[in-house]
């Protein structure tokens, strides 16, 4: 198993790619601490995952957090560390999108992308890494093709994924020298709830044809990602941007 012993801690892993990562952790024998953004879902999660995989009592945590909250991420990262006691992998993973012009957009729009997506990762890694500097570890952010390409009307979401990669970049930097690594997956399409809410069937079979392998990914197809870039593997890779996303943007 190649997560065995270690700690990792995952936001927006009650659904979507998140969870589909912090199945794939447990089965490498991480223990998993389980965000979303009500803890009821991370208890609901938890039961599924249950239903799924042989999980250990003790290898699940379930928290409800408010990324848009300084206080509530002190607790969840308070947690984990009562819980465990160190934290040797953050997947950076919850976020949210938006699809409207920039002339529909008002400030709220704005301030809201940047408090889940950019202010709400700055202000978890801050408090994880105040723990990790001790022991090292890895830092998976998820950014998006819409971070390398740009998207038309998702101008706001464009810029918080482009602030992810920059982010990414200069903690790759930054924390190196504490044997903190620090990547990022672009996923393309992803048949998530997110995406299933927001694409129609027609823009669906539209990106399917101009995606290279001719389908749309589901969760699980990005997990091995996560999974290389947490563990030691990966040992010597930081500060890259992996893109999983069928070919759709090169
Ligand atoms: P999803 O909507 O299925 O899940 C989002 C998760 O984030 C949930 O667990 C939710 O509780 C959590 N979350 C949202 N707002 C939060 C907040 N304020 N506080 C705490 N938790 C919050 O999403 P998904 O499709 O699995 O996307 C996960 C990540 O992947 C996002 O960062 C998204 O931008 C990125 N992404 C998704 C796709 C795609 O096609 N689905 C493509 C590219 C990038």
């Amino acid at each position: 198993m190649k997560l065995e012993g270690k700690v990792a801690l995952i936001t927006g892993s009650t659904r979507g790619i998140g969870y589909a990562v912090a199945s794939l952790f447990l089965k490498e024998g991480a223990n998993v601490a389980i965000c979303g953004s009500k803890e009821e879902n991370a208890i609901h999660a938890i039961e599924k995952l249950k239903e799924e995989i042989k999980i250990e009592e003790n290898q699940v945590l379930p928290i409800g957090v408010n990324l848009k909250d300084t206080q509530s991420i002190q607790t969840m990262v308070e947690k984990v560390i009562q819980k465990w006691g160190k934290i040797d992998i953050l997947v950076n993973n919850a976020g949210i999108t938006s699809e409207k012009s920039l002339l529909d957009s008002n400030d709220e729009d704005f301030d809201e992308m940047f408090e889940v997506n950019v202010f709400g990762l700055l202000k978890t890694t801050r408090e994880v890494v105040k723990y990790m500097k001790k022991t090292g570890g890895s830092i998976i952010n998820t950014s998006s093709m819409v971070g390398i390409n740009g998207g038309r009307n998702q101008v706001s979401y464009a810029a918080s994924k482009f602030a992810v990669n920059g982010i990414t970049k200069s903690l790759a930097k930054e924390l190196g020298p504490y044997q903190i690594r620090v990547n990022a997956i672009a996923p393309g399409v992803v048949g998530t709830d997110m995406m299933k809410e927001r694409v129609t069937e027609e823009m669906k079979q539209r990106l399917i044809q101009m995606t290279p392998l001719k389908k749309m990914a589901e969760p699980k197809d990005l997990a091995g990602a996560y999974l290389y870039l947490a563990s030691e593997e990966a040992n010597f890779t930081t500060g890259t941007i992996i893109q999983v996303d069928g070919g759709l943007v090169m």
